[in-house]
C-alpha cells in the first residue's frame, strides 16, 4: 500500500474563562474549549486524521485526558510528535484539509495564521494544509455557541 487517507473529528464544549486555541492560533473571543490539554479541537481532529491514515489509533490512546503529562499540553506538540511517529513508520504526509465549525468569531483573518501553524507542526509548506471555516447557521451546539467542532481528512504516502 502506497496511499492512505484518514478522517478525524473532535468536538469541544466552549465556555468562558478559556482561550481560543486553534491549530495553534490564539485567537481574541469571550470564550474558549473546556478540555485536558489546550483544547485545540482543529488540531486534534488533524491528530486523528494522520493516525487513522497510519492505522495507528486514536489520539485518546496515544495522549490519555486523564494522564497528568497532558494537563494544557500545547497540541502542536503533539501533533509534532505524532509526525516523528508517522516518519519512523516509513510515512510521509501528502495533505491534510480541514473545516472548522464555529459560530463565531469568524475565522477567515486568522486561517493563514492556523495554516502556518499546522504545517509547522507537521513539517510541510502551508500550500499542503487547508483550513475552512463554515458556521452551524444558528442550528445545533456549532449555532447556538454550545461548542466548536473540526473535521480532517489527511493522506500519507510510503517513503519506503
Ligand atoms: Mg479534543
Amino acid at each position: 500500500m502506497s496511499v492512505a487517507t484518514g478522517i478525524g473529528w473532535d468536538s469541544h464544549r466552549l465556555v468562558e474563562g478559556r482561550p481560543l486555541i486553534l491549530g495553534g492560533v490564539r485567537i481574541e473571543h469571550d470564550r474558549g474549549p473546556a478540555g485536558h490539554s489546550d483544547a485545540d479541537v482543529l488540531t486534534h481532529a488533524v491528530i486523528d486524521a494522520l493516525l487513522g491514515a497510519a492505522g495507528l489509533g486514536d489520539i485518546g490512546e496515544h495522549f490519555p485526558d486523564d494522564d497528568p503529562r497532558w494537563k494544557d499540553a500545547d497540541s502542536l506538540t503533539l501533533l509534532g510528535d505524532v509526525c516523528s511517529r508517522l516518519e519512523a513508520e516509513g510515512w510521509v504526509v501528502s495533505n491534510v484539509d480541514t473545516s472548522v465549525l464555529l459560530e463565531r468569531p469568524k475565522l477567515r483573518p486568522h486561517r493563514e495564521a492556523m495554516r502556518a501553524g499546522l504545517a509547522g507542526a507537521i513539517g510541510l509548506p502551508p500550500q499542503r494544509i487547508n483550513v475552512k471555516a463554515t458556521t452551524g447557521e444558528g442550528m445545533g451546539f456549532v449555532g447556538r455557541q454550545e461548542g466548536v467542532g473540526a473535521l480532517a481528512v489527511a493522506t500519507l504516502v510510503r517513503s519506503r
